[in-house]
């Protein structure tokens, strides 16, 4: 597409990325005063995003996810802490400065926040009206580009009421990327959507992400929202950052308690429930977790040939988590030389946890 590539993406494809971490939290920390009272919603946290990533926090309600997202581009002032955004102290921005850093930050809702009064047209333009530097022309013509980049070409003229959600959203997509911003910020953006509608937009975020190398940041409170969009994931609990790294090491080998609630309500295992079901099957239980290429191979058989082992399978599922599969395997294994046969899962590229 033309328009695109001459537009908003050359902007991009122009500029080499100096920066290799687009955001920087050093000892943040955000105190709310309610009646007198302190309300610690983010104990001091420090925090690196890389350039062009897509970073996902998640935690359950009241965790501290949108005083982290809204620290980001100061709609909440920090307690303390510096922030670096772009290699600027935004903690030290005054109004104008600030006016000029939010233009550099776009953000889109779960309540879309679209302006009811406003055609799809002029709702995307408002960012560019109000920031002054575009002739009207130059304004419709980049309001055109955006709407056809998120499938809404021929849409300009509606308002938001005759949306559905998922066209709203996309909607908030380009009214949020209208001043070609380097980072995006998601605020619980699919939660008002339904499945299908959020793989949709979803989707749509993540193309956004490797065309323009956008950096985005998303809160959520649902694990499959990161498992298909983000690179790197925070898990969230109290105000604290609990554990944090790649989606897939911190989705399929998770550590902190938070962590591993996340991923059994995801699964919907009961913890107790399982060990009661499998009290009544013979020998070891061990959890096999087989990502990328080693998914598809062969392994069971090979090792239980190999090995003399026997093995019943309890559980399993394989999915995706952005583009690498991945599978699990509950297995009960009996007989044949135990020590050997794990050796050999533990050899070949296979994460294994021993249950029982
Ligand atoms: P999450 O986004 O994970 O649901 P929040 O960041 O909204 O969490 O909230 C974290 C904590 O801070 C909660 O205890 C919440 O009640 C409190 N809080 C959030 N915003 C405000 C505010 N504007 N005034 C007072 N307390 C707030």
């Amino acid at each position: 597409d033309p328009l695109w590539s001459r537009g908003l993406g050359d902007v991009y494809k122009r500029q080499p990325h100096k920066v290799r971490y687009v955001i920087e939290f050093q000892n943040v920390h955000k105190t709310y005063r309610v009646a007198g009272k302190d309300i610690p919603a983010l104990h001091p946290t420090s925090l690196r995003v890389e350039n062009g990533q897509v970073f996902g926090l998640i935690g359950h309600s009241g965790a501290g996810k949108s005083t982290l997202l809204r620290l980001i581009n100061r709609l909440e002032n920090p307690s303390g802490g510096t922030i670096v955004v772009d290699d600027e102290d935004v903690t030290a921005l005054d109004a104008s400065g600030l006016r000029r850093f939010r233009q550099q930050v776009g953000m889109i809702f779960q309540h879309f926040n679209l302006l009811s009064s406003k055609t799809v047209a002029d709702n995307v333009a408002l960012p560019l009206t109000l920031a002054g530097e575009l002739s009207r022309s130059d304004i419709d013509r980049r309001v055109a580009e955006l709407l056809d980049r998120v499938g809404l070409a021929d849409h300009a003229k509606k308002y938001p009421a005759q949306l559905s959600g998922g066209q709203k959203q996309r909607v908030g997509i380009a009214r949020a990327l209208a001043t070609k911003p380097k980072i995006l910020l998601c605020d619980e953006a699919t939660s008002a959507l339904d499945p299908q509608t959020t793989a949709s937009v979803l989707q749509l975020l993540a193309e956004i992400n490797r065309e323009l190398n956008l950096t985005i940041v998303l809160i959520t409170h649902e694990m499959d929202v990161i498992r298909r969009v983000c690179d790197q994931v925070a898990v969230m609990d109290a105000g604290v950052i609990v554990e944090q790294g790649p989606v897939a090491d911190v989705f399929l080998h998770p550590k902190h308690p938070t962590t591993r609630r996340f991923v059994q309500e995801d699964e919907q295992i009961d913890e107790n429930e399982q060990r009661d079901d499998f009290a009544h099957v013979p020998g070891r239980i061990v959890r096999l977790t087989f990502q990328g290429d080693s998914t598809y191979a062969p392994l069971l058989g090979t090792v239980a040939r190999e090995t003399g082992v026997d093995y019943s399978i309890l559980a399993g599922r394989i999915d995706r988590i952005k583009d690498t599969p991945y599978g699990q395997l509950t297995l009960a294994i009996t007989g044949g030389d135990m020590e050997a046969a794990f050796a050999r899962f533990t050899a070949a590229d296979v994460h294994m946890e021993v249950l029982r």
